[in-house]
């Protein structure tokens, strides 16, 4: 037959070209997307929501266990380090759990030796991390801080409260947000990230938080999405990003409270969230320290309720 070279041929190449795509499967991924030029002074991105803790809206689960795991761990140098043993898992659980305690204490600076962390911890359909009890003993403070999460009667999602009944999470006074899920992201988390996260589902009203002007909206939107940037009355300037509808145009005045917008997942953004931003010049402010924060406390009446549910999620934790 002529041709009868013709099909050893195809298989040679055909397994030389099996090799080599096995040979290159291990290279790098391409180049992740350039920073964000205009949303920040140098050095600094608005960037897509990092991993959240995703509490679920529907009630606890009979079963005690429903996926829960327990850690518990003398802290090693830093909290990332300490949560190595979990593996994969570690970085970002280390990142959620830290964002818990931040509000009393420098989870940098202030982790010690003979500190110690435990979680009950769970990962989310969506990759994320959900934490049912989280304790940190402090030789700093002296004490051990803690987190229950427990949804109030009344909340449009859970939230972590310690065992007084007063929220750990802080809020922002005359809030861009009324409502959110939870801050991902705070200033102090990461140098490289100008602003605030909150995570929130799309469409949510975003709030004026002083009177002020709108200097632009929507520059930039391959990084920034939707924007708006207002300069209030004080000459600080504030930033809101990914936003799904802008409700003013540059030139408008804004009074405090005013709906301007509503959160969204526009730009480089990976989940809904708003990206809250504020400068003074070339200074980046941490709307911490501008807004002032108060904290929560759960009404008496709840009380009864979420002293069972801290009982049974002790529970969780002890085994
Ligand atoms: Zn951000």
């Amino acid at each position: 037959m002529r041709n009868g070279p013709v099909l050893p041929v195809l298989l040679a190449l055909s397994i030389a070209l099996n090799l080599y795509l096995l040979a290159t499967r291990g290279a790098p991924p391409p180049e992740p997307p350039p920073p964000i030029p205009d949303a920040a002074p140098a050095g600094t991105t608005a960037d897509a929501a990092p991993p959240a803790a995703t509490p679920d809206a529907a009630p606890p689960p009979a079963s005690a266990k429903d996926g829960w795991r327990s850690f518990r761990a003398p802290v090693e140098h830093s909290i990332a380090r300490t949560f190595a043993p979990l593996g994969d898992d570690g970085p970002a659980l280390a990142a959620v759990y830290a964002r818990l305690f931040v509000w009393d204490l420098d989870m940098q600076r202030d982790v010690l030796k003979g500190d110690e962390v435990e979680v009950v911890w769970r990962p989310t359909a969506d990759a994320n991390y959900d934490i049912a009890v989280a304790r940190y003993r402090s030789g700093k403070l002296g004490r051990t801080l803690e987190a229950f999460k427990y949804h109030r009667p009344g909340d449009d999602w859970p939230s972590w409260w310690r065992a007084d009944g007063t929220e750990v999470p802080h809020r922002l006074k005359d809030s861009p947000l009324e409502k959110y899920e939870q801050i991902t992201s705070l200033l102090k988390d990461r140098p490289t990230h100008a602003g605030m996260d909150f995570k929130t589902p799309v469409g949510t009203p975003v709030h004026a938080p002083r009177d002020g002007r709108v200097t632009q909206t929507n520059w930039n939107r391959t990084y920034n999405g939707n924007g708006i940037e207002l300069k209030l009355e004080d000459g600080l300037i504030a930033k809101f990003l990914h936003l799904d509808e802008t409700k003013v145009k540059p030139g408008d005045r804004v009074k405090k409270g005013q709906v301007i917008g509503t959160t969204g997942n526009t730009g480089r953004s990976t989940a809904p969230h708003l990206h809250y931003q504020l400068e003074r010049g070339s200074t980046i402010v941490d709307p911490l320290d501008y807004h002032g924060t108060t904290r929560r406390r759960l009404p008496e009446d709840a009380m009864p309720a979420f002293r069972a549910e801290v009982e049974r999620l002790e529970t969780l934790a002890d085994e």
